[in-house]
């Protein structure tokens, strides 16, 4: 069987787990057939004549994961910052999303959301669509196209929704169920089910979806206790149930698939306990919680309970595409909440938020998010940001990388071994 050899040479940096940056200086890495095969000072043997891609002092990283963007927002990215969420929800985001039921509309969208993302290095995604199921289906389309690892939802509202985003109990579980049948044999970009939050979904739909779900082995990403209004008007709409998740959890939603808590600011225990249960995610959406929701997650906390963390960017909530740039912010919050609520909350470093946006956010999708043997080549080249009167490690590179960069600073992106982004990288010949 002949393989598919490619191997480049840079600094190498990735997380090894929670605490710890692996970094390989001026190595080898071998890509077999789209994987990582192993990363190496001296090139072995079996190698020699392959061709080499020699970014000589820029550094070769995992590529990143968002756990929670609305595509369809991309277009009020960085507007009505000032409001708090239901505000912000109803002059902005409600408005913008009934533009969706235009199926060429939401192409000009998404394909600019799309370059977006991957100019950014986010090759894996948590995405939200409209509760169009035309414009969230060409979406899903695209991202399998591109290879894109993502767990895609159209949405779901039935109550408390303005008149021209609110659906029907049995329409919305229709179109659901068409856009789960449709896209059930995906490789890359899978349906995942996606009520909005509690605040805009009846129980019955709920439940319905929880049937589907159960049907169809498909997961659920939501917005869970992310402010103190939803956390309330939840329960207000669902007062036989503890807490914002139980709702989920009676309505069969956590059992299927992957399930994904965006925000998880406001937990009580019986959130926590019923998360941690089925092995849910909490995204940390950093812009969007200073933004428009006023609350910052306990991240080191949550790690220490056994919760699993990524990152979003939360697109338009948060202004930023790039996840990168959350990787910083996730590290500032913990301080400002270590601050002024130093019981039983703590800093975290920066390696934890590069891992939460990496190797842990990736694990949902699959092999990526790493470099060890065996994950897919999922991975970003970013420029050496070393200054001429300072020399900077590759590990400090990447910190600064994530403080101060641009989509200008990554060089080249590969998804699965093949080159995606970037300029086209020529190759040299091997020297052992
Ligand atoms: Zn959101």
């Amino acid at each position: 069987m002949t393989t598919n050899v490619m191997i480049c040479r840079g600094n190498i940096v990735y997380s090894k787990d929670w605490n710890e940056l692996a970094a390989h200086s001026d190595s080898y890495i071998a890509v077999e057939d789209g994987r990582v095969e192993g990363i190496y000072e001296r090139l072995p043997e079996k190698f020699e004549g392959t061709p080499v891609k020699d970014f000589g002092d820029n550094v070769i990283i995992p590529a990143f994961s968002d756990l929670h963007v609305h595509a369809p927002q991309f277009p009020q990215r960085g507007l009505g910052m000032d409001l708090l969420l239901a505000d912000w929800l109803n002059t902005y985001t409600f408005p913008q999303e009934a533009r969706y039921a235009d199926l060429d509309y939401a192409k000009e969208v998404y394909s600019a959301f799309l370059k977006t993302l991957t100019e950014n290095g986010t090759f894996h995604a948590c995405v939200y669509g409209t509760i169009h199921r035309e414009a969230t289906s060409w979406l899903i389309g695209q991202m399998e196209e591109k290879k894109i690892r993502a767990f895609a939802g159209k949405v779901n509202m039935d109550i408390q929704s303005p008149e021209n985003l609110c659906e029907t109990t049995e329409n919305s579980l229709r179109e659901t169920e068409i856009f789960l049948e449709s896209f059930a044999g995906n490789r890359y970009a899978k349906p995942i089910l996606t009520p909005r939050f509690a605040p805009t979904c009846s129980f019955e739909l709920l439940k319905g979806l929880g049937r589907l779900g159960q049907k169809y082995g498909v997961g659920m990403q939501t917005h869970l206790v992310e402010s103190r209004w939803e956390a309330l008007e939840s329960i207000r709409l669902n007062p036989d149930c503890s807490c914002d998740t139980e709702i989920y959890e009676k309505a069969g939603l956590l059992e299927n698939g992957p399930v994904v808590a965006a925000h998880f600011i406001f937990p009580g225990e019986n959130d926590l306990r019923i998360l941690k249960k089925y092995g849910g995610y909490a995204v940390q959406c950093p812009d969007a919680t200073v933004n428009i929701i006023a609350g910052i997650m306990r991240t080191a906390y949550l790690a220490d309970e056994g919760i699993r963390l990524g990152i979003g960017s939360d697109i338009a909530g948060g202004h930023l595409p790039g996840i990168y740039t959350q990787v910083g912010r996730s590290v500032q919050l913990s301080k400002l909440k270590a601050f002024y609520e130093p019981e039983g909350n703590r800093a975290i470093p920066f390696a934890n938020a590069f891992y939460m946006a990496t190797k842990e956010g990736g694990a949902l999708f699959g092999k990526v998010g790493s470099l060890e043997p065996g994950y897919e080549f999922d991975a970003l080249v970013i420029r050496d940001f070393s200054d001429s009167f300072r020399k900077i490690t590759p590990e400090e590179t990447v910190e600064r990388f994530c403080y101060t960069g641009n989509p200008g600073d990554i060089l080249a992106g590969f998804i699965q071994g093949e080159q995606v982004t970037g300029k086209p990288t020529e190759n040299s010949r091997s020297k052992g």
